[in-house]
């Protein structure tokens, strides 16, 4: 089942966590943009240095570094087997490159998964949240409890992301605010909307997306 989504939603509201578990179990490659800017920026690579004070404050990389970034990423080989987009597209004009990249390619999209929770509870879900540094685990817990943990999944250690901060997230609530919003209009248009309740537990937000979906879990790597 070759299956390309992307999952839409403002900081916080799990669009990771749930790219993951959806993307383990399909076998589809999950990419994070934020992910690989973050690599880029602790490995102190060109791209690194060039997104880090972006990054690092909440502010959007500029767009011709973000699409040159992901169609590399997506003329990879695993992606052949079905990807899921988290956090790209990001601005209209992202979304319009990335039409046009699988337009040459002859694909499309199957759905555009919008999740959604409210800003207050984004804020609460941020200044909680832990981090591994080694596999992307994400953990929420408080502190003084949480920072000399170690990742429940690889062992590895739990950080704080720099812009997990209070008035960072409120940053990048106000930049989802101007520049991503408008694509769920974009989306709308195309009938790839789906908006996704976020509140609840982990496992009953990726219910309610298989359900939208009709994915049935016991369906694996199918080809198209
Ligand atoms: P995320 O982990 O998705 O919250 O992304 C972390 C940060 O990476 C964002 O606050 C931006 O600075 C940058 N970023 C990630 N994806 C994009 C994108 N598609 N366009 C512009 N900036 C991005």
């Amino acid at each position: 089942m070759i299956k390309r989504f992307i999952l839409l939603g403002a900081p916080g509201v799990g669009k990771g966590t749930q790219a993951k578990k959806l993307s383990d179990h399909f076998g589809w490659s999950h990419i994070s943009t934020g992910d690989m800017l973050r690599k880029a920026v602790q490995k102190g690579t060109p791209l690194g240095q060039q997104v880090k004070v972006y990054v690092e404050k909440g502010d959007l990389v500029p767009d011709n570094l973000m699409v040159e970034l992901v169609k590399d990423r997506l003329d990879e080989d695993d992606c052949r087997h079905g990807f899921l987009l988290d956090g790209f597209p990001r601005t209209v004009p992202q979304a319009k490159k990335l039409d046009a990249f699988l337009d040459d390619r002859g694909l499309g999209l199957d759905g555009v998964i919008s999740i959604e929770i409210s800003d207050e509870e984004v804020v609460n879900r941020l200044s909680k949240r832990f981090v591994c540094v080694d596999c992307g685990f994400i953990v929420v817990g408080d502190d003084k409890t949480s920072r000399d943990r170690h990742c429940p999944s690889c062992g590895g250690t739990l950080a704080k992301r720099q812009d997990d901060e209070v008035d960072t997230i409120r940053h990048r609530l106000n930049v989802y605010e101007k520049s991503t919003r408008s694509l769920i209009e974009y989306y709308q248009k195309q009938n790839l909307y789906v908006r996704i309740d976020g509140m609840g537990s982990v496992d009953a937000v990726y219910e309610r997306i298989l359900n939208t979906f009709g994915i049935k879990p016991d369906r694996n790597h199918d080809s198209n």
